[in-house]
């Protein structure tokens, strides 16, 4: 090996050969009390944690193409008592069953996934996989899959077994979107200082039209309005004001010849546009909606938004931004991602003034961080403290996996940061408030860690106030869990 080859690996806080092992499909479903634990689960900590990713990465042997067409799988660890238990299953999605049954591949996947056959086989077919993959909440008391192009999935929450395609009590429509980012206003004013879910979906067409619902804490319908926007539309995530509903209109053009036929699946058809800029929409939340506010902003790719607020004159929007879209190459395989060849998440500060139109904005941390979270009563308001999935220690620079919990205190600048490099790999935080906490940061996050030396996961519990002094507690599953997306908590617990 030549020397320099040598201190480049010697420098990286990751093997590729240990992440690629994340993802390896878990074909199982379990059940158990979780009975290896090192550290204390904190007594206060009550309620339950669900997450959701694809679980398989191949179907009946035949790989995805990528991760985010892999089937979703919902993971609830229940915490009572200082005790823990573990479970996992997937949800029954009507292509799931189907393909179980039929032993293939049967549908095309968004990213890339093909029917056996080759091109002839896959042209002209439109149909989508509801593959109920990327976040999992409970709200209105139902506890629901969702993925941003279909209807969510309800499933039993102390059981996590599938119920069915849930059209919210008839507010959607066979066969609506409904999108896999919702926010929680903790305090609506709209509603008498009531908790409030807003989510939006998206009609994708030469124009989009951007669809916002928002749902009491019971689950009716509370206000429904939609937006028509000029061009293709990529949205993955939104945020939300009191007063705003905020998204960023990414640069990119949709190629449908190349889906049409049968070469590409439809995100490998999407196409970034560095010199084109993106364009920041702001839609009202109270009636008429009519004021709607568009910002253009130097181009960049943004999935997620950490949150945003309001002061004085300005909006402002904090965001995790790629200098380009990581495109899906077709033929690629992700499992060979060449970290250090792509643009890493950065996170960002835009500043939108709603007098004058400019856009300001400041790159806050530079190193490479996604899945960011923060308090939940902070959502919509000023806040003071981020965390966020973030690269180890030993890369501060260039992108990397995610293998560190980051804490950015966004007062002091000050930051902390607890990574599980070299062999651990960690999902999107969650944190949750202690009971009766007088600090922002009084909280304990929950992450899902993948342990390569082992091939098993952790659900590691963080002091939200002490990042620097490790896990509170580490608990080791028994098995491995694929890289998870988005999920969720709630101060219930469906354990008896
Ligand atoms: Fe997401």
């Amino acid at each position: 090996m030549n020397k320099l080859l040598d201190e480049k690996l010697v420098a990286q806080s990751y093997n590729l050969q240990d992440w690629q092992k994340g993802y390896l499909s878990q074909p199982n479903e379990h059940e158990y009390w979780i009975d290896e634990i090192e550290g204390e689960i904190p007594t206060g900590l009550q309620g339950t944690l669900f997450r959701n990713g694809p679980g398989l990465l191949d179907i009946h042997g035949t790989p995805v193409r990528h991760p985010f067409d892999g089937d979703g799988m919902v993971c609830a660890i229940s915490f009572m008592e200082g005790r823990a238990h573990f479970r996992n299953r997937f949800v029954r999605t009507e292509g799931f069953v189907k393909e179980r049954e039929a032993g293939k591949i049967l549908y095309r996947g968004v990213f890339g996934t093909q029917k056996p056959g080759g091109w002839l086989n896959n042209a002209f077919d439109f149909r989508l996989k509801n593959i109920a993959n990327t976040n999992v909440i409970y709200w209105g008391g139902k506890l629901l899959a969702l993925w941003e192009a279909a209807e969510p999935y309800r499933l039993e929450p102390s059981t996590l077994e599938t119920i069915g395609i849930d059209l919210l009590d008839g507010v959607l429509e066979p066969g609506d979107a409904f999108a896999a980012h919702p926010r929680i206003d903790p305090s609506c004013h709209l509603d008498g200082g009531a908790p409030v879910l807003v989510n939006f979906s998206l009609k994708v067409g030469l124009s989009t039209n951007i669809n916002i619902y928002e749902f009491s804490l019971e689950g009716k319908l509370l206000r429904r309005h939609a937006h028509n926007v000029p061009g293709f539309c990529f949205i993955h995530d939104f945020a939300i004001t009191p007063n705003y509903c905020i998204f960023f209109q990414n640069a990119v053009t949709f190629d449908p010849l190349s889906f049409a036929l049968g070469w590409k699946g439809a995100g490998e058809c999407v196409k970034f546009h560095p010199h084109k800029p993106t364009r920041i929409v702001a839609i009202p939340r109270t009636a008429p909606y009519k004021e709607v506010k568009v910002w253009e902003a130097q181009s960049g790719f943004v999935f997620h938004h950490a949150n945003a607020f309001e002061s004085e004159d300005k909006i402002y929007i904090d965001s995790i931004c790629y200098d380009s879209l990581p495109e899906v190459e077709p033929g690629a395989d992700y499992k060979e991602t060449d970290f250090e060849a792509l643009a890493p998440g950065q996170f960002w500060r835009f500043a939108l003034n709603l007098q004058e139109g400019s856009v300001g904005r400041q790159m806050i941390e530079s190193r490479c961080c996604e899945f960011p979270a923060i308090h939940p009563d902070k959502v919509g308001r000023p806040y003071r403290y981020l965390f966020t999935g973030a690269a180890a220690a030993h890369n501060p620079q260039g992108n990397a996996p995610l293998q560190a919990i980051l804490k950015l205190d966004l007062h002091t600048q000050e930051r902390q940061l607890w990574s599980f490099a070299p062999q651990g790999y960690v999902s999107e935080p969650i944190f949750v408030p202690q009971p009766n906490a007088l600090r922002e940061d009084e909280g304990w996050l929950l992450t899902m860690v993948y342990d390569s030396s082992r091939h098993r996961s952790q659900v590691a519990i963080l002091d939200g106030r002490d990042l620097d002094k490790g896990p509170i507690a580490v608990l080791h599953l028994k098995h491995h869990i694929p890289y998870g997306l988005h999920g969720s908590w709630t101060n219930q617990c469906f354990v008896s």
